[in-house]
């Protein structure tokens, strides 16, 4: 006779904690890499106590500022993600990068930022000592979890072009290249893009950098002709090769574009686009860094 025996298969499974999103903002092995870098700040749980990171006001200047700071949340998505910044350096004149605006659609600009991010953290002495450097590598949380599709990728979780929400020519219904593209029920209508204005304009950001992908080119916004931001873009079209790009794209015509704004309201700003959708360009970008941490804005004109 046959025992009746029943083999059984014992599945063992371990869990081994929180599964990172591969796609997300940043990355939490990137979080978790910065932390070795910056042992001065008390950040005990990146990932469920955002809140505790609120950075404190620029100005409450109580106790020594350390070198390096973040993140620390200054908003949320539309789908109540937070929106991380980091600081390099604490001198009176604040500059300002931004990646990901759009989302995973454009996930390089994310990876780049982060790197200068990881980079800066480790070597703080790279920003001028008359300079503060603000990072925010994500500004779209909501499209870099999406994935990498033009419209769920894109845009946040209302599916608004958070680069067609600013508040420089503003119109409901933008394009993005051949398609149509919601800007939003009115300027700043976004969690994110107010969010980022009410940064932009509590630190007294005095020049900031885009990144978009994947044109290979720099923009310094739509009408900007003799502007600081013209200056600017050419500065950097001259250390890195990337293509000029004087005028905005014929068939897409700006509306609600962020660098746009920061410019027309005196807050010289390009947008720098990467040449595809994958390789951050780093070696080229970090020239660009450095040309703009060395950038003396010009002096303006007299007012009229
Ligand atoms: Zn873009």
């Amino acid at each position: 006779m046959i025992a009746n025996r029943l083999k059984t298969s014992l599945i063992i499974v371990v869990l081994f904690g929180a599964i990172h999103a591969v796609m997300g903002c940043g990355g939490s092995m990137t979080l978790l890499a910065n932390l070795k870098g910056a042992a001065s700040t008390p950040l005990h749980d990146l990932g469920a106590t955002p809140a505790a990171m609120i950075s404190p006001s620029p100005d409450s200047a109580s106790t020594p500022i350390p070198a390096v700071e973040g993140p620390w949340v200054i908003g949320y998505s539309s789908l109540e993600v937070p929106i991380h910044a980091y600081r390099i350096g604490s001198g009176p004149r604040a500059r300002l990068i931004v990646g990901g605006i759009h989302g995973g659609y454009e996930g390089n600009t994310i990876e780049l930022v982060q790197k200068f991010v990881d980079v800066l953290i480790e070597n703080p002495e790279s920003v001028p000592s008359q300079l503060t450097l603000y990072l925010i590598p994500c500004a779209n949380p909501d499209g870099a979890a999406a994935g990498t599709d033009r419209i769920h990728g894109r845009m946040n979780g209302n599916l608004v072009d958070l680069n067609r929400n600013w508040d420089y020519r503003w119109q409901p219904i933008s394009n993005h290249g051949p398609w149509t593209v919601s800007g939003g029920s009115a300027p700043f209508s976004e969690p994110e893009t107010a969010a980022l204005r009410d940064f932009i304009l509590e630190r007294e950001i005095e020049a900031a950098i885009f990144y978009h992908s994947a044109w290979g080119a720099v923009f310094p916004g739509s009408g900007q002709s003799a502007s600081q931001a013209e200056a600017l873009a050419l500065l950097v079209v001259e250390h890195t090769g990337y293509l000029y790009a004087p005028t905005d794209i014929d068939w897409q015509p700006p509306t609600g574009n962020a660098t746009d704004w920061l410019t027309t309201n005196g807050i010289p700003s390009i947008d720098i686009e990467l040449t595809n959708h994958v390789d951050i360009d780093w070696d080229i970008n970090w020239e660009v860094l450095q040309v703009f941490l060395g950038w003396d804005i010009p002096n303006e004109g007299p007012e009229s």
